[in-house]
Order: structure tokens, then C-alpha cells, then sequence
């Protein structure tokens, strides 16, 4: 399959709060790849930036582009260029290339990497919340 890496570390952090992953209402794929994560987790990830199979059936996608919007930063209303600016962050300090191919296995070895960071990947963002992320 095909994920953004912040994709991958949002199913990890659901995993660890117990979430009930159902269908959303975007119509987004993200409960199909969660369940095939958690039933194999020795599945080879291709990492992407852009749209990625969670993104498969969002009524967001035009084009192959999201065209989603945010409210919660001043600096970005585009929620695909954000997501490109928190995933090159995730990318630097977890030490992963686009196009990498990756176990699940293998991207919770990086977890520690990325839990070290994760307020300075996520700043701008509430930090509450990142905490709770975290
Ligand atoms: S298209 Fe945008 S809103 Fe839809 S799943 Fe992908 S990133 Fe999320």
C-alpha cells in the first residue's frame, strides 16, 4: 500500500487510545488500511507524499489532489500543504525518504524518533493537543 507517514503515526495513535475505527463520512479508506495494518503487520508500506490509499474513496479528492481545507493554523488553509509540511517534518527526523517501502514493523522502530520531536513537528498546532497526541 501506499501512506503519507503522518497517515501511518494517526493509525498508531489510534491503536493506543482504542479507537473504534468505523467509516467516516468523507468516505476516506482510513478504517480499510487501519484493519490491514493491524492484521499483518509485516505488509510493505510505500511512502508518498500526496493522496495514498487512505485517501481512496474521499469525497476530497479532485484530480488526485485534496482539496480539503483547515481552521486550526494561520498559516495554512490548504489541508494537502499542510500535510506535505508535517509529513517532511516526520520524514527528517524519523530518517525516511519518500519512496521508502516499509513494514509496520519497521515504521514503530521509528516511533521513538518521532515521539522525541513530535513538538517541534507539530509546532503551530495546539500543544495540548500534541500532548495528547503524544
Ligand atoms: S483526500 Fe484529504 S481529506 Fe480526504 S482522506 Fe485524503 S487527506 Fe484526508
Amino acid at each position: 500500500m501506499k501512506l503519507r507517514i503522518h497517515h501511518f503515526f494517526d493509525i498508531i495513535k489510534d491503536f493506543g487510545s482504542r479507537r473504534k475505527l468505523t467509516p467516516h463520512s468523507y468516505g476516506h479508506s482510513y478504517h480499510i488500511v487501519a484493519q490491514k495494518i493491524q492484521v499483518n503487520p509485516e505488509t510493505n508500506i510505500k511512502i508518498v507524499l500526496g493522496t495514498d490509499d487512505i485517501c481512496k474513496g474521499c469525497k476530497y479528492i479532485v484530480n488526485n489532489h485534496c482539496e480539503d481545507t483547515i481552521l486550526h493554523r494561520e498559516d495554512f488553509t490548504s489541508k494537502e500543504k499542510f500535510n506535505d509540511h508535517i509529513d517532511k517534518r516526520i520524514l527528517k527526523k524519523c530518517n525516511i525518504i519518500v519512496g521508502d517501502i516499509l513494514t509496520p514493523v519497521e515504521l514503530c522502530e521509528k516511533i521513538p524518533e518521532y515521539l522525541d520531536h513530535i513538538f517541534w513537528i507539530y509546532e503551530g498546532n495546539n500543544i495540548e493537543h500534541t500532548q495528547v497526541r503524544k
